[in-house]
């Protein structure tokens, strides 16, 4: 466990699950989740019911506090309202959690936000379950919980049941390798080596392979990954023998300009050498873009219900500390 988040913890009465905080802070059900090592953001949950203050809440952190609480992005879930900061480094990340724990508490109190209450019905909690939502923790009603794991396990079978296509798949991951593909050949007229445009081409085909009705699975990886491949390479070989022609036109010199690049190969060691370092380069970036896309892919195929469970009135011992 991280020794200043166990620090900051103790400082502030919260407990702690791994590098995750829960707790009262200032009176209200608040969570930290500092999430994975390589997790990119922290997540900071106040566990309240807004009703009717909903909106202005919302435009309250959204619009007035954005900048000043360095807030990544707000929002609003059934359990609370959320705020997510950049984490760079834990010490720095801890600062500012502080602040938005200070800052929003006393907020919601100003707007009269009850304190203990379960956040998704809003009523009183004479009976509660300490519950469980991928790293966070509060207090709700036993059967508030329930029902909402429901929802969330109908909505994730429609998902299971939905068809999968390949072809219209196949469609995105092309359209988004030959973007990747297009910027590349154009930056490379103007005389840059743009092998970052590969690794744009992965992304987006890895995203639109999805949004074009292609499945999170092994074949979607496969797909991708060759799709961008042949379109990175495409783009390169066409890219140097545009290159080739237009100095050939330039010398008027007559011919094909695939056989004078492998005669210029032969022949000059240094454009041998620029000839596979470009290559490398953009074969780099593009494994660097389909590592990415299976990345968010694994993340994404991990079913939220299943980090969600009810631990029952006594909270296995991990009650929160009043
Ligand atoms: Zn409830």
């Amino acid at each position: 466990m991280n020794q200043k988040i166990k620090k900051f913890a103790a400082e502030n009465q919260l407990s702690t699950h791994h590098d995750d905080m829960y707790g009262r802070f200032n009176g209200y059900q608040v969570s930290v989740r500092f999430g994975s090592k390589f997790s990119t953001s922290v997540i900071v949950g106040f566990h309240v019911n807004l009703g009717d203050k909903t909106a202005e809440i919302l435009d309250w952190l959204n619009i007035t506090q954005k900048k000043s609480l360095r807030l990544q992005s707000v929002f609003l879930a059934s359990s609370g309202v959320y705020c997510m900061l950049l984490n760079m480094t834990a010490g720095s990340s801890l600062k500012k959690v502080r602040v938005i724990l200070q800052t929003v508490t006393e907020y919601l109190r100003q707007q009269g936000i009850a304190e203990d209450v379960c956040p998704y019905c809003g009523q009183e909690m004479e009976e509660r379950a300490f519950v469980e939502d991928n790293g966070i923790f509060y207090y709700a009603h036993e059967a508030c919980f329930q029902e909402k794991l429901s929802q969330i396990r109908s909505a994730e079978a429609v998902e299971e049941s939905r068809p999968n296509n390949y072809l219209r798949g196949f469609l995105g991951a092309l359209i988004g390798g030959f973007v990747g593909m297009s910027i590349f050949y154009l930056l490379f007229q103007v005389g840059y080596l743009a092998s970052i445009s590969s690794l744009l081409g992965a992304l987006l085909g890895g995203f639109l392979y999805s949004r074009f009705g292609g499945k999170n699975d092994k074949i979607k990886i496969v797909i991708v990954s060759v799709t961008v491949l042949i379109c990175s390479l495409l783009a390169f070989f066409l890219s140097y023998l545009s290159m080739v022609g237009s100095a050939m036109q330039e010398a008027g010199i007559l011919g094909d300009p695939l056989e004078m690049l492998f005669f210029l190969m032969r022949t000059e060691e240094e454009i041998f050498r620029a000839f596979w370092a470009d290559f490398a380069m953009s074969i780099v970036f593009t494994v660097l873009g389909i590592v990415v896309v299976v990345i968010d892919m694994v993340r994404r195929q991990r079913k939220a219900s299943f980090g969600m469970r009810s631990h029952g009135e006594a909270g296995g011992g991990q009650g929160l500390p009043n």
